[in-house]
């Protein structure tokens, strides 16, 4: 069912046509070709039982299906028809990430209005006529038409330009001198220029950038992971990469981790393109997202700048993605379809000759390897741009302070925020812990407050006055008395979340202005992105923050990072732990001193010899991959081996175990290819929402085709009542 080569390219009226539609189906629906007869690949409408569905045309019918019974194609629907590239990239994604291709095709249609006729809107151009009297508000709006002469405004946009009443404008179109037109009302997004000037580039800027220009030009596929420190000018460097995509002709895609890095990296395409690009993310309003999924297939959009889901856009011909920060965790996709936007992003390269850009400081191992074994060319940017330096990076040894009860912030730290405090600098503390606190219990019988529905504590959440589930959200009030023991007044907070810290933090400078920065303070992404602006501008002296602000933001005042807890990832039994605190860490610290002002990293540690912390401290990146990759290979876990998590979940417990069992006894197909599996084990999480689940976990060689295996035994699986399966290829966490 997957992207074969189709080898007819125009269905005739009348003709069998076979349509991939978003309904969970396992194979394609035939029908004939409405009236006019439609493309390969043409999104089209089409009967389904009672309903109306959309679909897209993948083939010829198979012709198994009883001529006289066949019915037609209700209509085409206006819009691009799905390219042949798209498709074979999304029977790819579906074949390595074993998702069904009905909900693949889901992920590419996710279009606001797709459906529906493209509404009109009126809009201006110069007319025949000269008015007799030209007014100097008349003069105004001629002059903006004639200078914006090949865009298309509305009667507001133009009166708004010009700086006058719309009666002015309604005035010129009765006199002729403006005419009005009909224009579809998804228009085009504004030119960018690529020959506008860049900024002047460093020698190690100008040979990355030089190399990733010639990469586009080529038109060829290649993968290549530009490396450096934060604040080294990776953005710069591969802006220059966009700016050779756009003179060639082609469009570009920037993938960002987090929707609030978005408004900065906006303003920078402007200043460098003399336009604002394409948005798209969750946070884009639906007449956006209609606007950015037909212009992108129109070729109306040379760039786009979004969240993973971007790359299911049906781009008319996408020469380069760049994905920012690779190694973030946010790339992979947690539910629904599992997908690793970053490996995505090297398949559709690969199917429609493009180049990727991974940026990163600290790039995953992933990444990393296949740039030591020479799949990827590797790009250093080696120092920061201009004066700024790595920060100063050092281990406090919370052994040897002197801590007060339930405090969390060490004298030395204490200390170091003084000092800044005093030059009119900022302060960051890092703890990566929303709420309060992490844990919440009765001193009466020791018992902590868990969630009713999953497997996890509640988190005290004070600025909410509530608990808060970080699993499935739920929240509730505090209790008065123990839910266990039933005895009131007894409830205590135990350990620190970023609110207590603030406390702690206001405790000790009451003279300071001080910022907590986590999602859970903020109603919406754009009164975050605020926030981030002005503490930019200086509007604070302390930051606290958890990851959120491990990602991007420049705050130019920064001078000094205070990690509360630096031994928190490196806690249990996570093969990755390692990986993560160390590009947590070296993330977090970059973010101290960017400016002229050089900055100092702290670390709070109770085990400042552990080689993560050594390794992290002393900056020795190269060695610490290495001896990661090392053990990895060792352990035989990826990137040095295959692996694929089930997820297997359902209301009663002994059921879902059933089903593990089941399967793990049937395991011939995944033997066949020597792969070991482990468990059924209860997952990482074992109840979600009132769920339990149960994980299986499938391990191959490298070159083993654990897809198919996988495939294979699952096949012969029927889910009875409540029970779900999810495949997840390349899990994060084993
Ligand atoms: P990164 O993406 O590696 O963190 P950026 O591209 O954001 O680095 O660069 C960090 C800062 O330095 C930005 O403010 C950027 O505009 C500035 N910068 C980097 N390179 C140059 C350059 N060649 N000329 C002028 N400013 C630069
Ligand atoms: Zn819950």
């Amino acid at each position: 069912m997957s992207g074969q080569a189709a080898t007819q390219e125009f269905f005739h009226q009348g003709e069998r046509v076979g349509v991939l539609t978003t309904q969970p189906l396992d194979r394609l629906l035939d029908y004939r070709a409405p009236e006019g007869g439609c493309f390969l690949g043409a999104y089209v409408e089409v009967p389904l039982g009672p309903r109306k569905v959309i679909g897209v045309v993948w083939g010829a019918g198979a012709g198994d299906f009883d001529s006289a019974k066949l019915r037609s194609v209700i209509r085409v629907l206006d819009v691009a028809p799905m390219r042949q590239e798209m498709r074979q990239f999304l029977g790819r994604a579906a074949d390595y990430t074993l998702t069904p291709m009905p909900a693949m095709l889901r992920l590419a249609t996710r279009a606001p209005g797709l459906s529906d006729p493209p509404s009109m809107r009126k809009i201006l151009r110069r007319g025949d006529k000269n008015p007799d009297r030209l007014t100097d508000a008349r003069t105004r709006v001629l002059e903006a038409i004639e200078h914006y002469g090949g865009l298309a405004f509305t009667t507001g946009e133009l009166a708004e330009m010009a700086g006058v009443t719309p009666s002015v404008v309604k005035g010129l179109v009765k006199l002729g001198a403006l005419r009005e037109e009909d224009t579809p009302r998804d228009v085009p997004y504004p030119t960018l220029d690529p020959q506008l000037p860049g900024k002047e580039l460093t020698q190690d800027q100008a040979d990355a950038a030089g190399q990733l220009a010639e990469g586009v030009a080529s038109g060829a596929y290649g993968t290549t992971l530009l490396k450096g420190v934060t604040g080294s000018g990776k953005t710069e460097v591969y802006l220059e990469a966009v700016a050779a995509c756009l003179r060639k002709g082609r469009q570009a895609l920037v993938l960002l981790p987090e929707i609030a890095l978005t408004a900065e990296f906006l303003t920078r395409v402007e200043a460098r393109f003399g336009a604002r690009p394409a948005e798209w993310h969750s946070g884009a309003t639906m007449t956006e997202r209609r606007r950015v999924w037909r212009m992108v297939g129109q070729g109306g959009a040379q760039l786009v700048v979004g969240a993973r889901s971007a790359l299911f856009l049906p781009f008319r011909d996408l020469g380069l993605i760049i994905v920012d920060e690779e190694h973030d965790t946010s790339y992979k996709q947690d539910d629904g379809v599992l997908y690793n936007a970053r490996d995505m992003s090297v398949l559709r390269a690969a199917m429609c000759s493009a180049q990727v850009v991974l940026a990163s400081a600290t790039p995953s191992l992933e990444s990393w390897t296949n740039a030591e074994a020479g799949k990827y060319t590797r790009l250093d940017l080696k120092s920061r741009f201009g004066v700024a330096v790595m920060p100063e990076m050092r281990a406090v040894d919370m052994r040897n302070e002197q801590m007060q009860p339930a405090t969390w912030i060490s004298p030395t730290l204490r200390q170091a925020m003084r000092s800044r405090l005093e030059k009119g600098e900022q302060s960051l503390l890092f703890l990566n812990r929303r709420g309060f606190a992490p844990v919440t219990l009765c001193r009466a019988c020791g018992q902590q407050v868990a969630c009713d529905h999953c497997d996890a504590r509640m988190v005290e959440h004070r600025f909410l006055k509530r608990l808060m589930c970080h699993q499935c959200g739920e929240t509730k009030p505090l209790p008065e008395e123990c839910p266990s023991c039933h005895v009131a007044g007894k409830m205590a907070a135990v350990g620190p979340g970023i609110e207590r810290l603030g406390e702690e933090a206001a405790g000790v400078f009451p003279e300071a202005r001080i910022a907590v920065l986590s999602s859970d303070l903020f109603g919406s992404a754009r009164a975050l992105k605020q926030r981030i602006e002005e503490i930019a501008a200086g509007e604070a002296d302390i930051i606290l923050g958890t990851q959120l602000v491990a990602k991007g933001h420049n705050f130019p005042l920064l001078t000094l990072v205070g990690v509360i807890d630096a031994d928190l990832g490196l806690q249990g039994s996570d093969l990755r732990a390692a990986e993560r605190t160390f590009q947590l860490m070296r993330q977090v610290a970059g973010r101290a001193g960017r400016a002229e002002r050089p900055g100092q990293a702290l670390l709070q540690s109770f085990q400042p010899e552990h080689p993560v912390i050594r390794a992290i401290l002393s900056g020795d990146e190269e060695n610490f991959w290495r001896a990661e990759a090392a053990e990895r290979h060792a352990a035989g876990v990826p990137p040095f081996g295959r692996m694929a998590g089930i997820i297997l979940s359902g209301g009663d417990v002994a059921q879902v175990f059933d089903l593990g069992n089941t399967l793990a006894r049937n395991d011939g197909p995944l033997r066949q290819i020597g792969a070991q599996l482990f468990g059924p084990a209860p997952a990482p999480i074992a109840r979600i929402r009132g769920r339990h689940r149960v994980r299986l976990l499938v391990k191959a060689a490298k070159g083993a085709p654990i897809q198919d295996a996988v495939s294979r035994w699952l096949a012969p699986i029927r889910l009875r009542g409540d029970l779900r399966l999810n495949v997840d290829i390349d899990p994060q966490n084993f």
